[in-house]
């Protein structure tokens, strides 16, 4: 189907030379270059299955994701503003014919009271998420709810960045949504494989799989220049939805000259009366998802991978380690819940599926900076116009460490002035200085200015 090349997938996926070790090991050995690598190198990394070879695998992974991330974490939270849906997809709570979910759909006052809680735990990044809906999720009400948002202003603190996943739009629409302001756009293609995509959406706008296979193509061509894609783990063979993720990635690279901004790589959960969701037709192991994880990083090293909290704590901290680059933090999928869980009910009803980590954002902090990595809430680059192809040249060219490391720095120490408990505050700060302490020449210099601005009460420090 269109650039998912479905025979080609099979034939990599038959083909028995790419289990062989040798092979493998010359793969692995490519990859540390960090110049990527093509389908059929991807399939062999995708048939490791010795415990030695994925070591070193990871081994790998690691160093890649060191050399082009450093040790940051980007942290952002999403923002449900409605669960009403059209649409029926057999794996999510919020499907038309789940009667027994409770529905809502927030208002503007409403959306600005959840992102107003979400500054207040000094957040900077939010990601957009509804059902597809005719009226509550219609472009020109997202648009409404992203100038409130953008306008909540908290001594200095707010909303820098607002990410959208929303179901694919018109040409025309898209172009709305660029004017918007947004960062990304997102949008998980579910899964690659056809006959599995038939299965799971049956009826709805969402049962075209080649209208949401080209979103990713409008919204480009509307001039969104960061595009999100991502595959939903446990509908489909795993290595077959990794390829199909890769040659998506491969097509908007070839035709925009630029590939996703970034790749999510969200596993099925148990929703509410969702059968596909209660037993899920391809589970997918732990140590399957983590070997995912390190050949996406090493197929398209400069793209971000995205984790959220649908994974448990500390499976979430491994993972970190492989590849990951952004993750959610604090998370609540059902509308109006961030209020909610402040006034401490239950909102199970009303969500769309259930999360394994349900930390606040300050405990994922503080356990970020006690494993080693920088927690960033830098927004730097779409307002300083580094998106799309500007951002990848940067990126590729290696300098991109040395705007986001200071950058990164900056906004992690507002987050500590601002936000952080007095646990957190007492595990970062000496993390912090240790950070500090181990930077030389010109970042140092300018990690040492931009933290005496921020200690002098400025905010939004950036490069
Ligand atoms: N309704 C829009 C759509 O489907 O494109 C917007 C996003 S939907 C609310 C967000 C994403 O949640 C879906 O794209 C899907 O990948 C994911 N999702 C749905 N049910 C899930 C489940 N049971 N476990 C984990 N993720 C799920
Ligand atoms: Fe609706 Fe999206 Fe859930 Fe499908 S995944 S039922 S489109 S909210």
């Amino acid at each position: 189907m269109y650039f998912i090349d479905e025979n080609y997938i099979n034939s990599l996926l038959q083909n028995e030379k790419l289990h062989d070790e040798h092979f493998q090991l010359d793969v692995i050995s490519k990859a540390s270059e960090a110049k990527g690598l093509t389908l059929l190198e991807s399939t062999a990394l995708l048939n490791i299955e010795s415990p030695e070879l994925l070591a070193e695998l990871f081994k790998i992974a690691k160093k890649v994701k060191e050399i082009i991330y450093g040790n940051r974490l980007v942290l952002f939270a999403p923002l449900y503003f409605t669960n009403l849906c059209v649409n029926n997809c057999l794996y999510c709570a919020f499907r038309k014919d789940n009667h027994e979910l409770e529905r809502k759909s927030l208002s503007l006052d409403e959306i600005e009271e959840e992102a107003r809680i979400l500054v207040h735990q000094g957040q900077k990044r939010i990601l957009l998420v509804a059902g597809e809906h005719p009226k509550m999720s219609a472009v020109d009400f997202i648009g409404k709810a992203i100038e409130r948002i953008y306008k909540i202003d908290f001594n200095g603190n707010n909303i820098r960045r607002l990410n959208v996943n929303v179901a694919p739009l018109t040409l025309e629409d898209f172009k709305k949504l660029k004017n918007f302001g947004i960062g990304t756009y997102q949008c998980f293609q579910e899964t690659y494989h056809y006959q599995t995509y038939k299965q799971m959406h049956t009826e709805g706008r969402k049962s075209d799989f080649g209208w949401r296979l080209f979103a990713m193509d409008r919204a480009l061509q509307a001039g969104i220049d960061d595009v999100g894609i991502g595959s939903l783990f446990g509908l489909a063979d795993y290595k077959f939805e990794t390829l199909g993720l890769l040659s998506h990635a491969f097509d908007l690279d070839s035709k925009y000259g630029v590939g996703p901004h970034t790749i999510s790589v969200p596993r099925l959960e148990p929703a509410l009366n969702a059968p596909a969701a209660i037993n899920p037709p391809n589970i997918v192991d732990d140590i399957s998802f983590k070997k995912i994880i390190a050949v996406i990083r090493l197929a398209v090293p400069y793209t971000g991978i995205i984790l959220s909290t649908r994974e448990r704590a500390e499976l979430r901290r491994e993972l970190f380690s492989v590849g990951v680059s952004q993750i959610s933090a604090g998370s609540r999928t059902a509308p109006g819940s961030y209020k909610e869980s402040r006034e401490s009910k239950v909102e199970h009803s009303l969500e769309q599926f259930q999360l394994g980590d349900h930390r606040s954002l300050d405990e994922v902090v503080r356990d970020c900076a006690a494993l080693g990595y920088m927690p960033s809430f830098c927004t730097a680059c779409y307002r300083s116009n580094r998106t799309g192809d500007r951002f990848m040249e940067l990126a590729k060219s290696a300098n991109i460490g040395k705007i986001c490391k200071p950058n990164a720095m900056a906004t992690f120490k507002e987050y500590l002035n601002d936000f952080a408990s007095n646990d957190t505050k007492k595990i970062a700060y000496e993390f912090f200085e240790n950070e500090v302490n181990k930077l030389e020449g010109t970042i140092r210099n300018k990690v040492v200015q931009m933290i005496e601005r921020v200690e002098l009460g400025e905010r939004d420090v950036y490069l």
